[in-house]
């Protein structure tokens, strides 16, 4: 039977709840303890894949397909795990189930309502992992007090009487601002936030103080008289310069102790530093330096790129190199004079026409000046499209997504995506396996033949045209059961790469993907 952790945010969202959990779980798991998270969204729709990355960030991909928040890409690269469809719902997922049920007659003639029908369907999930894990996290989604996210506090509060006290243990994240004219932080919204959150029934066991300037005992104590939570218990997480010391700075706190207290669980053994020592040898020493350019259509939201951000610095950090990455607009009209500042560019993944003009421009220039270029997905297939055009002679090349009619369709849908009716869960998702040739520069990088990669498209390179491309120098390094290419690679450059998979979800802070370690090491060499 696993224990429990839930977390909620408060005042306000993008805290950084996500982080504290998984800090948190790392330290259980450094002593010997099996840890898994599974959040809770509460909006609307069934999963974030038909959402705009403007308003939610990058959908997060599983193995087994599901299409997910980012949090769950933080779960996964500190702890280690690999996540599945248990570990991601919505408030459109639950209702779905429960709305099902209701239609093949499950509740008999009851009528089906919020409690307890939707908070029991959320009581379900919250314990989908429990047997196989000593410790389950619990994130639930957005801020006290907004509406949506009722039923699941609700399902929170219920959980904790069904429960023992020492199986459930409650850590509310808050933000304690910085008030610049006043020269003082303010505790005010973080009272009203627990306020909330007792009005509902839950009391904290423990509040994460997220500010930009240390909290003092002085104020520690003030927080800790309003919100009835114990000084030891209030605990202070400053910005910090990586997101992978903050399991250290929450140790500092003997926030491992408190919760172990509070579930009353003995460490499996000793704790087990060579993670946090290994993290802070690895960025110290960072003598080298190496500059990317991401060109993609969300150049203004880091988030929206959040694995592949991730991916990039723990590859440069493993090369021992300070990396600046840089999002450009593929609309920007200065693009290729932009570009020339940088070591390496990525074309990242996308959906839609807008700006793929601006990134063929810039696979163009990559290739003509020998820049390591890596193409993911949409930039794999851009990349398709830039060498049939300016290498195979096929002027009019482009892939049906942009172009229905085009004469030279080198990207185009196969049969089973033709007649998709919804948009939402229909692509090809997780996990495939890629077949790697050997001797090519894709074998080079994973030094072996077979790769399971993460999938999240629906276009795909057309058969047709593997001749045409092959024949140009662009080859395909591995397939997909000896049918659809999964990876590309240009001869006679010095590294010119494209996958169509998401090689960014398979990164980890000791263990670079593959193909992220060979561009940041083709990017340094290349260093003008
Ligand atoms: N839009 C392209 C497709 O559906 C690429 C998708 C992606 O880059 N994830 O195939």
């Amino acid at each position: 039977m696993s224990k429990f952790i839930f977390i909620t945010g408060g005042v306000v969202s993008s805290l950084g709840k996500g982080i504290s959990g998984a800090s948190i779980g790392k330290l259980l798991q450094l002593y010997g303890f099996k840890v898994n998270m599974i959040k809770f969204d509460p909006y609307i729709n069934v999963d974030p894949g038909t959402m705009n990355p403007y308003q939610h960030g990058e959908v997060f991909v599983t193995i087994d397909g599901a299409e997910t928040d980012l949090d769950l890409g933080t779960y996964e690269r500190f702890l280690d795990i690999y996540t599945s469809k248990d570990n991601t719902n919505t408030a459109g997922d639950i209702y779905r189930t429960v709305i099902d049920k209701e239609r093949r007659g499950d509740y008999d003639g009851q009528t089906v309502q919020v409690i307890p029908h939707i908070t029991d369907e959320i009581k379900r999930r919250f314990c989908a992992l429990k047997n196989e894990y000593d410790i389950t996290i619990i994130e639930i989604g957005g801020t006290v007090g907004d509406i949506e996210g009722l039923p699941f506090m609700e399902a929170a509060r219920q959980f904790q009487i069904e429960n023992k006290k020492e199986d459930v243990f409650s850590i509310h994240v808050s933000y304690i601002p910085y008030i610049a004219a006043a020269h003082e932080l303010k505790t005010k919204p973080t009272q009203h936030s627990v306020n909330k959150l007792r009005e509902i029934g839950i009391m904290p066991d423990m509040i994460i103080c997220r500010s930009e300037k240390g909290i003092d005992e002085g104020l520690k104590k003030k927080i800790s008289l309003f919100c009835n939570v114990k000084q030891s218990n209030v605990i202070e997480a400053k910005d910090s310069r990586s997101i992978y010391y903050i399991p250290e700075m929450l140790k500092n706190q003997n926030v491992d102790k408190l919760i172990m207290e509070g579930l009353k669980i003995k460490p499996k053994h000793s704790f087990d530093w060579s993670w946090i020592k290994e993290i802070k040898k690895r960025s110290e020493s960072l003598e080298k330096k190496v500059s990317i350019a991401v060109v993609g259509k969300y150049a203004g939201l880091k988030d929206a790129y959040k694995s592949i951000h991730e991916s990039l610095q723990i590859a440069a950090t493993q090369h021992k190199a300070k990396i600046d990455i840089d999002y450009l607009g593929a609309e920007d009209k200065d693009l290729i004079e932009k570009l020339k500042n940088y070591d390496g560019i990525l074309v990242p993944g996308g959906f839609g026409l807008r700006g793929v003009e601006g990134k063929i421009k810039a696979i163009t220039y990559a290739r003509e000046n020998n820049v390591a270029f890596f193409g993911i997905c949409l930039g794999l297939q851009c990349a398709a499209i830039e060498i049939a055009r300016n290498l195979a002679g096929l002027k009019n090349a482009h892939s049906t997504e942009f172009d229905p009619k085009t004469k030279s369709p080198v990207v185009t849908i196969l049969s089973e995506q033709k007649n998709v009716k919804y948009r939402g869960g229909t692509m090809r998702l997780g996990n495939y396996t890629a077949d790697i040739k050997k001797g090519s520069l894709a074998h080079k990088l994973y030094r072996k033949t077979k790769a399971e990669e993460r999938h999240r498209h629906r276009y795909e390179i057309n058969p047709e045209f593997i001749e045409a491309l092959e024949n140009a120098g662009f080859s395909v390094s591995a397939y997909h059961k000896g049918m659809l290419p999964e990876i590309m690679e240009l001869k006679n450059h010095p590294f010119f790469i494209g996958a169509q998979f998401h090689p960014e979800f398979g990164s980890r802070p000791m263990k670079p993907h593959p193909i992220f370690e060979g561009f940041i090491k083709a990017a340094l060499r290349n260093k003008n």
